[in-house]
């Protein structure tokens, strides 16, 4: 596909606007030495650029996306409407409250809905993204710690299941990375969990559902099990679309979440967009919390606070569309989504599992991953060659090599929006893939073959990106 630049022709302009007969005057400095490089081109030809363009790339409205830990589920359109209301977009971050309080009202009511689905006293909606979320629940708990002189707690336990920003959040906020086993069943490890517990503890960061797609059944054993020791217990809730409505992470020895608004709360992520991942508290930490909207005090920050983490209310659409959202499902709505999240995971699962090894012999939550580690020693097809193989039936590839504890691994998270045609599609297509593999191996190393382009050099595109364009 060519680019915006290699379709201008001189001379091919939009002119739809007079010369301008204003003089303007600005500084020489100011000025540039020659003209701008911008594209000349046809209203006809732009729009076939952009719908070019369009077409190149790939979502959810495309076809099926089952990529394992991101919770690529369907987006309603009311979220977006809602949130392009003009009482939403049309306001300023400095308006005072009094000339907001539709606004106001709005995150306080979010607010007080993630109170209740986490079992947090306080949650405020600042950070912007999940890591973000991570890095304030950890400065929460360093806080903590300071403030009864405990400062010798340095480190946060986290299982070699975790999401790579579970490490790099902690390492971020000062403290030391204990990684502990999981076991055969791909759980924390009570005994390895044991022998790192001391009075170096800061807490433990557990993702739950973990990315092996498996609640953990010491659950309340393993948060006992900290506190004793005297750390405190953060919950990794980008996970939550397994388990809410049904279980708070307040109700089993969590002390504080932070939740991915752009995963469970079906509002849009990927390609670098608006995220959100509010953070919530029990009582005793609310004193450290960014700024946090309160029915009866407006906006406050409290005396000990940690201070902001972005500026202003966060990204406030994005909330925004999260609430709508919570409030079109309704309180029914919240738990139905997480079993039929569950539900469409271990269809998939007990319709494969004849075909491709799990990595664990476990019902399954909300996603469950499959190990092609003896494909891969017997005919060398990997998981890679299998997710490239997906795409030859219109099908995103699962999430690959992650996580790092299993081999081969390919990760699928069907999603509670995808209908049992769309999984009986997908279904297929693993089997016919399994097939050929059983048969060709080598033709499945060669996929895709109906895509635009095949097999691309992922390694130059990572080390050695190109990312703008520099005219001659
Ligand atoms: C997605 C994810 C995160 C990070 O969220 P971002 O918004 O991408 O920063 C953290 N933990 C888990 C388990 C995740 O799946």
């Amino acid at each position: 596909m060519k680019l915006i630049f290699e379709r201008s022709m001189p001379g091919r302009g939009q002119d739809i606007f007079p010369e301008c007969d204003v003089e303007i005057k600005l500084p020489q400095a100011a000025l540039r030495e020659k003209e701008a490089a911008l594209p000349e081109i046809s209203e006809n030809e732009m729009g076939r650029h952009y719908t070019e363009l369009a077409k190149a790339s790939r979502g959810v409205n495309d076809g099926f996306y089952p990529l394992g830990s991101c919770t690529m589920k369907h987006n309603p359109r009311i979220n977006e409407k809602m949130a392009a209301l003009p009482g939403f977009t049309n306001i300023h971050p400095l308006q005072p409250e009094w000339s907001v309080y539709g606004a106001c009202k709005a995150m306080e009511m979010l607010e007080h809905d993630l109170g209740e689905i986490t079992g947090m006293d306080r949650i405020t909606l600042q950070p912007a993204a999940g890591a973000q979320g991570e890095f304030t629940g950890l400065l929460l708990i360093k806080s903590y710690h300071e403030s009864r002189g405990e400062n010798q707690r340095k480190e946060i336990i986290i299982p070699d299941s975790a999401h790579g920003t579970n490490p790099a959040s902690a390492a971020m906020a000062g403290f030391k990375v204990v990684v502990i086993k999981s076991n055969e069943k791909g759980m924390i490890d009570l005994d390895d969990l044991k022998a790192h517990l001391s009075e170096k503890t800061a807490g433990l960061m557990l993702t739950n559902p973990n990315t092996v797609g498996i609640f953990d059944d010491n659950i309340m054993e393993i948060t006992r099990m900290v506190h004793e020791a005297g750390g405190l217990c953060y919950y990794d809730g980008a996970n939550l679309n397994a388990v809410i409505g049904l279980v708070r992470p307040g109700d089993i020895g969590f002390d504080c979440i932070h939740l991915n608004l752009h995963k469970t709360f079906s509002t849009p992520h990927g390609g670098g967009g608006p995220g959100a991942g509010p953070v919530g508290c029990k009582d005793f930490l609310a004193e450290f919390m960014p700024g946090t909207y309160s029915k009866d005090d407006g906006f406050v920050r409290a005396e000990k606070s940690l201070g902001d983490m972005t500026g202003f209310h966060g990204n406030f659409l994005v909330c925004m569309k999260a609430l709508t959202y919570l409030l079109t499902i309704g309180a029914e709505g919240v738990p139905e989504l997480a079993k039929n999240a569950v539900l469409n995971a271990n269809y998939m699962m007990e319709k494969l599992k004849d075909y491709y090894p799990m990595a664990y012999d476990h019902t399954c939550m909300h996603e469950f991953v499959m190990s092609l580690e003896k494909f891969h020693k017997e005919s060398h097809v990997s998981a890679l060659d299998v997710a490239k193989a997906l795409l030859d039936y219109g099908i995103h590839p699962p999430t690959m090599y992650f996580p790092l504890i299993v081999d081969e691994a390919l990760m699928v998270e069907p999603t509670e929006t995808e209908a049992k045609e769309v999984l009986d599609e997908a279904i297929e297509a693993f089997i016919a893939i399994h097939k050929q593999m059983m048969e060709s191996p080598e033709s499945v190393m060669a996929c895709p073959v109906t895509t635009p382009v095949r097999r691309l050099d992922e390694v130059s595109a990572a080390r050695h990106p190109i990312l703008k364009y520099t005219a001659e």
